[in-house]
């Protein structure tokens, strides 16, 4: 394809201070779950993004120094040579492709836990740790004098490791935000009083970098247009202008992270832009900032309305590291775009390295040598037979064809998609339907493969088709039965006519209010159901085994955003408490801790427990003579879709070949 003209704009360059970015698509810091611990694998994944042309690669939030340590999250380090060394990998990975190499210089002050270091953690007043017992000492004159020592010595380190922008990190809460914050910094010294005062810190420190490093390196300022509290506009704006001669690049976020990094389910694409208008007009300095991009049309009209000099991105080059090379080509319908189910942050926030649900090879660069673009070709064409056409299916037919080998997928239901056929038909879950519909329009553009819809296939039929590699991604069902983790055995009661499983809902069964829902599962179908089910406007009690609705959110930023979405639908939420049984009119609740019991109202009942997969064609088929029999995604082992398109892109990269045992990073003594 051809580029259209209108999009040349994003292609130009820009000047950073000293350094110069060959374009406008820039890739903002963000954490990977690798940090320190895993340079070479980051070093692969950061290495691609610049080959898919993003013209600014940055690294995750870097710690400065020991006192400042996020264990058991990732986080990368410039605390001596050695460091100094492994992010030169990484450098050296991003320049190959003409690319800039950014970090993000880092203290958490009063909110690191320092789990690693066991230092005492230090702040602009003695308060808690974010998530521990403990809280950190108040920095005295002694500890910020230090303090803007390891800052500085940090920024030469970058330099040595052939950084071109250097951070200085004034949000998201750390060190330097929380001096800026009138609630965490009451001092009454010369770091406290107004903001300007509280900013002294941030400005003492952007000197000292650009004292250091700012001939060679642009310094960036990451930083908040409002204050903690979402308030302070007038204040920080004038903040803002007094500190722009000071600052090569604004990298400007709001407060609220719930938004800044919102999941589709609650934000849309480009959200921080009345918010972040300004800045560029009253700094006079180039600005980036971050809005999941996906779409080329939002990114040209942001530059083109002067509100953002360079497209940060974070997700978006995680879901697809081509992102600027498909738009530079006038490929664009080929973005395989971000859904917005924050399952990347997810695994950096439980200490594991990143993933994501679009893209399969995403954190496997290096490990397993995979590529986001490139696939080899199979050194045999073979038929091959997927049954099922939900995520695992289709990414495993896609991947199967892309190597060359002649694929028919066969699906029960007229139309393909699998569990995202009615899971996006949950309030807020539409953006989802992009790995459905990503997949079915790469499949569209090949000649050797094709999807045989409204075909339910049984053992009979699969043999009698003759083709000799099978590949079962037959999914799975919630069960009715009560059974996961709260109850290992059925419970007896549950089998009744108000009982309805998660997908008999969304496909039109009868529920009457009141109806309950209970998760034992704890991510978003539960909860979801239940939003659902109040917007039809019935009488709804969500019940849950956590202690907050939807609790495995909080790893995917969700979490407060889902309850409080519940509680303005009216659904009444009751947390740490099964529902132990069914009897006439009503559910009987059971509370976690004491075990008493009590019963409410329950015309319907939606248990949201476990799943079964489905694998009794894999079963029948077993011992038939088929050269190959596989069973991947829900079918084997129900999990989230990231499993599912993972399962399926692995059983295509290893279909016919011999597998190598994966590269493990690790530190040998
Ligand atoms: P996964 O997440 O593992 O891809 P899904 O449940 O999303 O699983 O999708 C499984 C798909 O397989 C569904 O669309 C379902 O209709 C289809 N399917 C299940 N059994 C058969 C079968 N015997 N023949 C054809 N399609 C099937
Ligand atoms: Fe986007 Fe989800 Fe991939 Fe993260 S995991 S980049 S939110 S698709």
């Amino acid at each position: 394809m051809v580029r259209d003209p209108r999009f040349d704009i994003l292609f130009e360059p820009v000047r950073i201070g000293p350094v110069t970015a060959p374009n406008r698509f820039y890739q903002v810091p963000h954490c990977t779950g690798m940090g320190y611990q895993l340079p070479a694998t980051v070093a692969a994944m950061r290495g691609i993004k610049a080959e898919g042309g993003w013209g600014v690669v940055n690294t995750e939030y870097c710690s400065i120094h020991p006192s400042s340590d996020d264990v058991p999250h990732p986080f990368s380090s410039l605390w001596d040579e050695g460091d100094v060394r492994n992010m030169a990998v990484m450098a050296e990975a991003v320049h190959v492709h003409g690319a800039l190499a950014g970090t993000e210089l880092w203290h958490g002050g009063m909110r690191s836990s320092n789990h690693l270091s066991r230092e005492v953690a230090l702040g602009p007043s003695s308060l808690p740790a974010m998530e521990s017992p403990w809280q950190c000492a108040r920095m005295d004159a002694d500890d910020i004098r230090q303090y803007r020592r390891w800052h500085r010595a940090a920024a030469l380190r970058a330099r040595e490791a052939g950084m071109d922008i250097v951070y200085v990190y004034a949000a998201h809460s750390y060190l330097l935000g929380q001096f800026l914050d009138h609630g965490i910094n009451q001092r009454s010294d010369e770091y406290g009083g107004d903001l300007m005062a509280r900013s002294r810190l941030l400005r003492e420190v952007l000197a000292d970098t650009r004292d250091a490093i700012g001939d060679r390196c642009g310094v960036a300022l990451r930083i908040e247009v409002d204050n903690e509290d979402g308030g302070g506009f007038a204040e920080r704006s004038a903040l803002l202008e007094a500190l722009a001669p000071m600052v090569d690049l604004f990298d400007v976020t709001i407060a609220d992270y719930s938004q800044e990094m919102g999941g589709s389910r609650f934000v849309r694409e480009g959200s921080l832009e009345p918010r972040i208008v300004h800045v560029r007009q009253i700094t006079g300095k180039p600005v980036v900032s971050v809005g999941r991009f996906t779409s080329p049309e939002t990114m040209l009209g942001q530059v083109k309305r002067g509100v953002v000099d360079m497209i940060g991105a974070a997700r978006p080059s995680i879901a697809d590291p081509f992102l600027p090379a498909k738009i530079r080509a006038g490929d664009e319908d080929d973005i395989r775009e971000c859904i917005g189910c924050n399952i990347c942050y997810a695994h950096n926030s439980r200490g594991a390295a990143i993933r994501c649900t679009q893209n399969p090879t995403m954190g496997e660069e290096w490990r397993r040598g995979w590529h986001p673009e490139k696939i080899s070709t199979a050194a045999r064409r073979e038929q091959v037979l997927v049954v099922g056409a939900g995520p695992a299916g289709l990414e495993a037919g896609l991947t199967l064809a892309r190597r060359g080998h002649e694929v028919k997928i066969a699906e029960a239901s007229h139309s393909p998609g699998g569990r995202l056929q009615w899971e996006t038909k949950l309030p807020g879950l539409a953006e989802w339907a992009r790995v459905r519909d990503w997949r079915l329009h790469q499949i569209s553009k090949l000649s050797n493969i094709e999807i045989f819809r409204s075909s339910p296939l049984g053992a009979e039929d699969v043999l009698e088709l003759g083709i000799p590699h099978v590949v079962l991604a037959t999914g799975s069902r919630w069960r009715k039965t009560g059974r996961g983790r709260s109850f290992s055995a059925a419970i007896p009661s549950f089998d009744d006519p108000r009982t309805h499983s998660p997908e008999e809902v969304m496909a039109g069964s009868a529920v009457n209010g009141p109806a309950v829902v209970f998760d034992d599962d704890h991510y978003y179908v539960g909860a979801a159901l239940a939003e659902h089910l109040a917007l039809r406007g019935l009488e709804v009690t969500y019940v849950t085994s956590e202690g907050k609705a939807a609790e495995w959110s909080i790893y995917t930023a969700e979490q407060p955003r889902t309850q409080a979405r519940l509680l303005e639908r009216g659904v009444k939420v009751i947390v740490n408490t099964l529902v132990s049984g069914l009897t006439p009119g009503a559910a009987v609740l059971r509370c976690v801790f004491s075990g008493k019991t009590r019963e409410i109202a329950a015309e319907s009942f939606i248990p949201v427990t476990s799943r079964e997969g489905d694998d009794a064609l894999h079963h029948a088929l077993k011992g038939k003579g088929l050269s190959t029999l596989a069973l991947i995604g829900d079918a084997r082992a129900p999990g989230l879709i990231a499993h599912a398109v993972y399962a399926g892109h692995k059983l295509a990269r290893e279909f016919g070949e011999e597998v190598q045992a994966e590269r493990r990073e690790r530190a040998l003594a």
